[in-house]
């Protein structure tokens, strides 16, 4: 806890007084152009990796940079979603997975999760990341986890899709979705580019 004090007073003392026009701007202007979904990986930090400033981008960050298809009832990440693109207006959307993601290891790999049930129970949501890895063509160099993150990351495209506002916003063409998967050791981002495609 210690860090984490430190680095607010630095904040206060250097950061924020370089940055004070754009904090005071930013006071009563939120109007990001990107939503980005990327996993909660304490490695994968998005304002980092697209080196953007406060009010650029939309976070939302699950374990998996899982989207759970549009369904009855409400929840954080179709609320936060809906915000984003009927409220906000974001123009883009990035689905960034990642090498070494631990969810997609763990399916990958078939752990067992009988002592995790909200784990299993949230990956779900990767069901169809699964199948489309299956269906992968074999020969392409990358291992299981590889081949599994990059399916998960057009799979979730497919799931964020099926949100009305973006369903809505897709069929204006007013927005535009981007799958991305971030190397970590190497800090390079693989653009995924049949993201789209019916599988
Ligand atoms: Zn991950």
């Amino acid at each position: 806890m210690h860090k984490l004090q430190d680095g607010y007073t630095r904040f206060r003392e250097d950061v924020y007084p370089a940055r004070a026009r754009l904090f005071s701007r930013l006071a009563t202007d939120h109007r990001p152009g990107t939503l980005f979904i990327g996993c909660s990986d304490a490695r994968v930090v998005p304002e980092l990796i697209t080196q953007s400033d406060p009010g650029e981008l939309f976070v939302i960050r699950t374990a998996g940079n899982l989207v759970p298809a549009y369904g009855p009832g409400s929840d954080g990440v179709a609320a936060s979603i809906e915000y984003a693109v009927a409220v906000l207006g974001v123009r883009d959307i990035v689905v960034c997975g990642h090498t070494a993601c631990g969810a997609m290891t763990v399916l990958a790999e078939g752990h067992d999760l009988g002592a995790a049930p909200v784990i299993a129970d949230w990956l779900r949501h990767a069901d169809a990341s699964r199948a489309r890895a299956a269906a992968a063509p074999a020969g392409s160099g990358a291992d299981r986890v590889t081949t599994l993150v990059r399916a998960n990351v057009a799979a979730q495209l497919q799931n964020l899709a099926t949100h009305p506002s973006v369903t809505r916003a897709l069929a204006e063409g007013v927005i535009a979705l981007h799958g991305w998967v971030f190397d970590i050791g190497a800090g390079t981002v693989e653009t995924i580019d049949d993201a789209l495609a019916v599988s």
